[in-house]
């Protein structure tokens, strides 16, 4: 995947420049097409009215986004050499509460659509969004991959190794190995996170959701349950 160097901007906002997915009401497809932002405009997917444009993520993953950034920015010159930085661990704990917080949306998607899972407190998240899709995380990387022509392993490799890194600092208060070439990694992949998670909801949560008639659409009488998510 082409790496967008989100660490070198400065000045803007992260979650103005990347947390722009919309999605079309009428049919759920998830993208950035700015056709959207007309009130009504045929949605290139199903070519429908589309109403008004709403956004597919909610404002705390944008927050949460902001916050990634504004601590990776908070750094200290010359502190790379004292060990572990409060700028560099803050990174990584927001960076795996943002994979908890996609996570846990695209699973009320699954669930909106109605593949209830049973025992789901006693199951990891993971293990529920496995049930929901039919299939492991891995075989449905390589499906998104595939579809999108885009490869998700590393990013996908990368949240695992977020996550280890978290729950060793979390357990052990070792954050030892989150490095400033770590935490610049994760801040240049949050944008390919969101883009994994909106490849996910593209391919199973939308089929699944049931489609709804254009007049409904176009007057945004959307549940507000829906809405907001
Ligand atoms: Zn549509």
């Amino acid at each position: 995947m082409h790496m967008i160097k989100l660490a070198d901007i400065q000045g803007q906002s992260l979650s103005s420049l990347v947390c722009d997915f919309m999605i079309c009401k009428r049919c759920g497809i998830v993208d950035r097409e700015r056709s959207r932002i007309i009130a009504n405009s045929q949605c290139p997917a199903c070519h429908e009215s589309a109403g008004i444009a709403c956004l597919y993520f909610g404002l705390n993953i944008s927050i949460l986004l902001d916050l990634i950034q504004q601590s990776y920015h908070s750094a200290t010159p010359k502190a790379e050499a004292l060990g572990p930085q409060s700028s560099d661990v803050a990174v990584v704990l927001f960076f795996c509460a943002l994979r908890e917080a996609l996570l846990n949306n695209l699973l009320a998607y699954l669930e909106t659509g109605g593949t209830s899972t049973s025992r789901r407190n006693l199951k990891s998240k993971f293990s529920q969004l496995e049930d929901h899709i039919g299939c492991t995380w891995d075989e449905a990387l390589r499906e998104i991959s595939a579809r999108e022509g885009v490869l998700f392993d590393s990013v996908s490799n990368l949240m695992i190794e977020a996550s280890t890194l978290r729950n060793r600092f979390m357990h052990e208060a070792s954050g030892w190995r989150i490095t400033r070439q770590f935490s610049t990694e994760c801040l240049n992949n949050t944008f390919a996170v969101l883009g994994l998670f909106v490849a996910l909801h593209n391919r199973y949560a939308r089929p699944l959701l049931p489609i709804r008639a254009t007049e409904r659409a176009s007057q945004g009488r959307i549940p507000a349950s829906d809405a907001a998510k």
